[in-house]
């Protein structure tokens, strides 16, 4: 290979930002889901500074870094005090919440072994709307998915309809507080209370819920989190509304065995002796210190404070949808996500084409598919937000965009799929409008959609594609 020179770092600085200049704006509040932006310069500058700071370090060994142990440890802690562990509480910092949801599932799966022998496949028992890292986790880790229904207004499944799935096979039954797609709780109480007799375990996938909700109001005769018995784990992103740099999640355990069963540890190389908490070998701690100096930083009365001006503005938006002709908000949300449904009117809003209306204006929401659950019955098709504290200072803007873009596209015949899309797709790349996508999507056969997502994301990366070189 011909050696090339280095280039000014000038020049290399310039191309980085002239990609991210490419990019939607991750700050201001005009993208409503991936990321979480508290508004706040101040915590940027707190967070870049940690980053910095520990850049070099190496998470892989917190006897050598005892940085990271003090770190990780104070996390903990906080998150445990947080989400109403008590003194048996422990857990790990990880680098996301799939991670998170991971390693739950893999610990159960491992004292489900001990328990049961190895000889059948445990399953996982989950409502549909549980997060897709639980069926990762099945994928990786060799477990069955019984996926139960939810109800189609409400998304949220009868606690009973969960428990009716559980049975000696069961390695863990997962909740959501809340659920992404819906932004609705489920019933935590119920379920934990219907199977901590047959010593079952019962994760609260709060990956998105666990730095919000404890500051939400109104949940006090609905607990959701470590405080409820029979609840064993729980998962809780700092990345999302701890405001940390991605790449920073926390998962707690009841007890230490169950945190104990997480690890991973081998002597069978001729190398150092190996033991690693997470799935990661070598661990950037980089988005851990950050999340520790943003939460330092706030304190809970700060994170309260932007809570507030969250739910302020998801209460806005709620009430918006609801006075619009044609839409309706699934269900009854607690928390900051909302999922908008076209209503049974005769002139209905189709949420797909709402999204590319409301996309030209200037904001970006998420489209999420309809889809068939084994009862038969079908999740309508729905506009994902992902409410942040910085919404409330675009609110009136996003207000006015809804009401015009719905008012463009009411009564207009619903996005509809078009199986030419495929292959143009795989030559051209996505087109700017989404709709006619999103339905196709949502029209193929599971077995035909995935091989085609992963062919147009794994094209985005292929050197190949318009002649991208390493220079
Ligand atoms: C975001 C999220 C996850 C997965 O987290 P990542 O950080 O994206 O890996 C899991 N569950 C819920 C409810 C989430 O919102």
């Amino acid at each position: 290979m011909n050696r090339s020179p280095g280039r000014p770092v000038a020049d290399v600085l310039a191309d980085l930002a002239s990609w991210r200049a490419a990019d939607p704006p991750t700050h201001g509040g005009r993208i409503l889901s991936y990321v979480y932006d508290p508004g706040r310069p101040d915590l940027d500058d707190v967070a870049a500074e940690a980053v910095r700071m520990f850049l070099p370090v190496n998470g892989l060994d917190p006897t050598t870094f005892t940085s990271v142990a003090e770190l990780e440890s104070r996390i903990v802690a906080f998150a445990r005090d947080v989400l109403h562990g008590d003194d048996g509480t422990v857990g790990s910092v990880t680098s996301g919440g799939t991670e998170s949801c991971m390693l739950a599932v893999k610990s159960a799966r491992d004292l489900w072994r001990a328990a049961h022998g190895a000889t059948e496949r445990p399953t996982l028992v989950l409502p549909t709307t549980a997060h897709p890292a639980f069926h990762k986790a099945a994928h990786y880790l060799d477990l069955d998915v019984l996926a139960v229904p939810v109800a189609p207004r409400t998304g949220v499944p009868a606690a009973a309809d969960v428990l009716a799935r559980v049975d000696d096979r069961t390695a863990l039954v997962v909740v959501s507080a809340p659920s992404y797609p819906f932004g609705v709780i489920d019933p935590v109480r119920e379920v934990a209370a219907g199977v901590e007799r047959a010593g079952v375990p019962v994760h609260v996938d709060a990956c998105i819920g666990g730095w919000v909700l404890p500051w939400w109001g109104g949940l006090d005769d609905r607990p959701w989190d470590l405080a409820v018995p029979g609840v064993t784990s729980i998962s809780a992103d700092l990345h999302k509304f701890g405001f940390a740099p991605k790449g920073a999640s926390v998962v707690l355990y009841r007890s230490r065995e169950q945190h104990r069963a997480q690890y991973f540890a081998t002597t069978a190389w001729p190398g150092y002796p190996v033991v690693n908490p997470t799935m990661l070998g070598s661990r950037g701690v980089g988005a851990m210190a950050a999340a520790w100096a943003v939460l330092q930083v706030l304190g809970t009365s700060g994170l309260a404070e932007l809570v507030d001006a969250t739910r302020r503005a998801t209460a806005t938006l709620v009430a918006t949808v609801e006075g619009i002709a044609g839409l309706r908000v699934v269900g009854d949300p607690t928390g900051p996500l909302v999922a908008i449904a076209a209503d049974g009117s005769t002139d209905p809003v189709d949420p797909f084409l709402l999204i590319d209306e409301v996309r030209r204006r200037g904001f970006l929401l998420q489209a999420q598919p309809a889809m068939q659950q084994s009862d038969g019955s079908v999740l309508t098709r729905t506009a994902h937000l992902t409410i942040t504290p910085v919404t409330e200072r675009v609110l009136d803007e996003l207000v006015a965009t809804l009401v015009d873009a719905a008012t463009a596209v009411r009564g207009l015949p619903p996005a509809a799929p078009d199986p030419s899309l495929a292959a143009s797709v795989l030559s051209d790349g996505l087109p700017d409008d989404l709709a006619v996508v999103m339905a196709t999507l949502e029209a193929l056969p599971a077995e035909m959609v995935r091989p085609l997502l992963v062919e147009v994301l794994a094209a985005t990366v292929d050197p190949a594609r318009e002649g991208r070189s390493g220079r």
